[in-house]
């Protein structure tokens, strides 16, 4: 077993690393472009970043988050995705200690968090996360590793459940508001979510989800005003649901329940 100061840094590390490769996923994947090539570039000057200038949150203070060429300032965002993978990581690795079950998180809270930030931004999912991810779940259920609790029955019913009933929800929703609620994208993250976490990741996902949704749209609402009124993405807010679990924070809402 290695140091607990060994984990800590080396699952750190890993996370501002993996937290600056999202930062090229959340950029190019809604483009249509290529995640390796060509290497990154200033938006502006078109000049490419130097190698010493892709270290992860240092190179950012470093060089006060400007292009070295032409002190074009780069947007916050990619020093905040790389803390919160950090952190992420640092959490999952607190719950779940050094097993298995911490590869596995760490891998799909990384694709939660491109998700959100693509979701945030675009409003769209792209399928390669949701569908690519619905798949990956369905298999490690089937390997069923060391301390997945997930069965691939559970995987497989939740995930059809996901996406069957929220589908159904999304087409009666525009059938009666004329307008999109739920998208396609949000379906499929549903099922990526079910098959990751069976029962319990679904309806808290759901909870979280719509609680947080619809506290956004009603402060939408009041602030904007009713005809100014934006498009909500769903995504960041399912994506938290799907994280408390992670997290083993649903204990919260089923204290709650069990209360009621
Ligand atoms: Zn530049």
């Amino acid at each position: 077993m290695m140091p607990i100061e060994v984990q800590i840094f080396a699952v750190l590390l890993v996370g501002l690393c993996v937290g600056s490769f999202l930062n090229v996923v959340i950029v190019r994947l809604p483009r249509g472009r290529s995640l390796f090539e060509p290497s990154s570039r200033c938006g502006f000057c078109r000049s490419s970043i130097p190698v010493w200038m892709n270290i992860p949150v240092v190179s950012f203070i470093i060089s006060a988050g400007q292009c070295v060429r032409c002190g074009f300032a780069f947007s916050a965002r990619y020093m905040v995705v790389e803390i919160l993978t950090a952190i992420l990581f640092l959490s999952f690795w607190a719950v779940w200690g050094w097993t298995s079950e911490l590869v596995i998180m760490a891998l799909f809270g990384a694709a939660f968090v491109a998700v959100s930030f693509i979701d945030a931004e675009f409003r769209i999912i792209p399928d390669v996360l949701s569908l690519g991810g619905w798949i990956v779940a369905l298999l490690i259920a089937l390997i069923a590793p060391d301390g997945h609790s997930v069965s691939f029955m559970e995987a497989f019913l939740a995930s059809l459940v996901g996406y069957g009933a929220f589908w159904m929800m999304s087409r009666l929703f525009y059938g009666v508001m004329g307008e999109e609620g739920l998208g396609g994208g949000d379906v499929k993250l549903l099922a990526m979510i079910g098959a990751l976490l069976g029962w319990p990741g679904l309806i808290g996902s759901v909870l979280v989800g719509s609680l947080l949704g619809s506290l956004v749209g009603l402060l939408s609402i009041f602030v904007l005003g009713k005809t100014r009124r934006f498009p909500i993405p769903f995504g960041p807010f399912l994506v938290t649901g799907a994280l408390a679990v992670m997290l083993q924070l649903d204990f919260l809402w089923w204290e709650f329940w069990g209360g009621a």
